[in-house]
């Protein structure tokens, strides 16, 4: 069957219930039932992004190996970033990349630590020989319904992941930067419409949206294009890391769609916010919630 072909969004996928499954932070995706679809079997390149080198934060698991795996295929030579904890994911990743002829390179390590972020992009950038997309996926999310329990360890954890790495990875990336790069952040509709036990997380995901818009219009003088993913509710290690069994059983449920989005219903969208062919879009954040309005 082509992978163009016309199909009901609502029958694709896997819908809830689930079987109860619990994983400690950050997950593993292999840990994961049903085994969430990255793409692996369905993303066709057209060599969109010949070319291309960028550095994907998440590229191990969820939304950022779809995204890793839709740039690859179509051209772009990738570093991703992940914790040392989840290099089984990584390394499947990479080695389904590199078996196709592509260029991928691992640079595990911690976002929320300043050095790090700095590290890592001029380790990214002496690996791929340059720099000219930043597709920043990586995210921390706990879950706590009683704010007098939120310890500052965790905002902090949340805030630093989620938000302050977001400026260091860009301060570090913008001097090799030239015009026609992009930056691509991931935001969620937690940011417009906060879940009670999701206060910290929520909180950096509107500041996420609002980082994204102000800095497309820094960089606008410089040719250099900033958008956002909102993703709403998707199958990734990231749920039962951070909720209850029952929670889980449950994802994706409320969407109009009845269902969770797999991340392989988001590669191509980090696809055309890096590929040319977006040329007069920054500043823009896409919803991809299945029906799950925006705010
Ligand atoms: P995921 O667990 O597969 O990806 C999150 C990744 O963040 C992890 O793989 C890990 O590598 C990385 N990470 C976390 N803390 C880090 C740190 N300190 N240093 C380096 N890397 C770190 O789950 P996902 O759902 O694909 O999450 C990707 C992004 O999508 C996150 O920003 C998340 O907030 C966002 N998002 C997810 C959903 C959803 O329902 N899954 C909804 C909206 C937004
Ligand atoms: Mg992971």
């Amino acid at each position: 069957m082509s992978h163009y072909e016309k199909k009901n969004p609502l029958d694709l996928y896997p819908k809830p219930p689930f079987p109860e499954q619990e994983q400690q932070l950050p997950g593993l995706a292999r840990k994961m039932t049903p085994r969430p679809d990255h793409g692996e079997e369905s993303y066709v390149g057209l060599g969109r992004l010949k070319g291309f080198r960028g550095i994907v934060t998440g590229g191990d698991s969820g939304i950022g190996r779809a995204a890793a795996i839709a740039l690859s295929r179509e051209g772009a030579d990738l570093a991703l970033n992940y914790l040392p904890s989840e290099q089984a994911d990584a390394e499947e990743v990479r080695d389904l990349l590199v078996r196709e002829g592509r260029k991928v390179v691992l640079l595990p390590g911690d976002i929320s630590d300043e050095q790090f972020c700095r590290d890592l992009v001029e380790r990214a950038v002496a690996e791929l020989g340059g720099l000219d997309t930043l597709v920043m996926v990586a995210g921390h999310q706990e879950s706590n319904g009683d704010i007098t329990t939120m310890t500052t360890e965790s905002i902090d954890q949340t805030m630093k992941t989620n938000v302050y790495s977001l400026f260091w990875l860009t301060q570090a990336a913008l001097p090799h930067l030239e015009p026609g790069s992009s930056i691509v952040t991931t935001g969620s509709i937690q940011g417009a419409e906060p879940s009670p036990d999701k206060l910290d997380y929520a909180l950096t995901k509107g500041a996420i949206g609002v980082f994204t818009a102000g800095l497309a219009q820094q960089l606008a003088p410089k040719g250099i294009r900033v958008n956002s993913i909102a993703p709403g509710p998707i199958w990734t290690p990231l749920q039962p890391a951070s909720s209850d069994g029952e929670t889980v059983a449950h994802f994706g449920e409320q969407a109009p769609y009845g269902r969770p989005g797999q991340p392989a219903e988001l590669g191509a969208a980090y696809v055309h916010l890096v590929s040319p062919e977006s040329s007069y879009t920054s500043g823009a954040t896409i919803t991809i919630a299945g029906g799950t309005p925006a705010f």
